[in-house]
């Protein structure tokens, strides 16, 4: 008996869709199981920031013996604004392989298992915040990527945690240059004046404790500034979650 029309489709179509869309490595190509998963290779590269790290900023260090009464020398020198920061990853190459693409490479769907490991990594900062918001990013910027990649991240850790999400508490007034190796100082002089509350959000945190979520956390500049607004604002407290943690040299000479 002959294939029916419908049923020679129907294959063809199913073989099609197995050739073009095995299931693939979110972050490389290499095939999965289990469509929206990482390839074992990928999963082995990257490494969570476990103790010991700063108690403060959450900078990792090599050893226990690094810190005093908990704290890095960068908090050490200088009480950040914000309370407390952690971070799910080390920002090495397996990271790298993971965030890059998210960022530049139109990866939203890597967002999912990173705030997954956000959500494991801030859970003592989620149970105590109120509200969760994104640095922001300028709206050049927003309109070259399509998207934030730390809103997408927050709104997926806010889901996780079932707690509020403001993506647009906070704005970026102009578009920062790349800050690659500037030093602290250069970071916090850059960002002067960069971000500033939604007029129309500032009901949303007189009295609140926010939780901020950004993709990569290097010197805490960037919190910093966000920090500074949000207290001024009248936040009560203001915490960090991030994707991964840049280490800070002096560690690493000082090891
Ligand atoms: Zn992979
Ligand atoms: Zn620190």
């Amino acid at each position: 008996m002959p294939i029916s029309i419908q049923a020679r489709l129907r294959r063809l179509g199913t073989g099609m869709l197995d050739t073009l869309l095995p299931p693939h490595c979110l972050s490389c190509d290499e095939a999965v199981e289990v469509q929206g998963t990482f390839c074992a290779t990928c999963f082995r590269a990257t490494h969570t920031i476990t103790e010991p790290f700063c108690v403060r900023c959450g900078v990792p260090f090599l050893h226990a013996g690094q810190g005093i009464g908990g704290l890095c020398p960068g908090c050490l020198a200088h009480k950040p604004a914000y309370d407390t920061a952690r971070a799910a990853l080390h920002y090495d190459d397996g990271a790298r392989r993971m965030l890059l693409p998210f960022k530049h490479a139109d990866r939203p769907e890597l967002a999912a298992p990173l705030a997954a490991r956000m959500a494991r990594a801030g859970k003592e900062l989620l149970a105590r915040c109120d509200l969760i918001a994104p640095v922001p990013l300028h709206w050049l910027r927003l309109w070259a990527r399509r998207y934030n990649q730390a809103a997408l991240l927050g709104g997926r850790v806010a889901r996780l945690a079932r707690l509020p999400f403001v993506p647009d508490l906070l704005q970026r007034a102009r578009a920062t240059p790349p800050m690659g190796d500037r030093s602290a100082a250069e970071r916090a002089a850059l960002l002067a004046g960069v971000f500033r509350l939604h007029p129309r959000r500032a009901g949303r945190v007189v009295g609140r404790r926010v939780l901020l979520i950004d993709d990569v956390m290097t010197s805490g500049a960037t919190a910093e500034a966000c920090a500074l607004v949000l207290l001024a604002a009248g936040a009560s407290a203001v915490d960090v979650l991030a994707a991964a943690r840049v280490p800070d040299p002096r560690l690493r000479e000082q090891a």
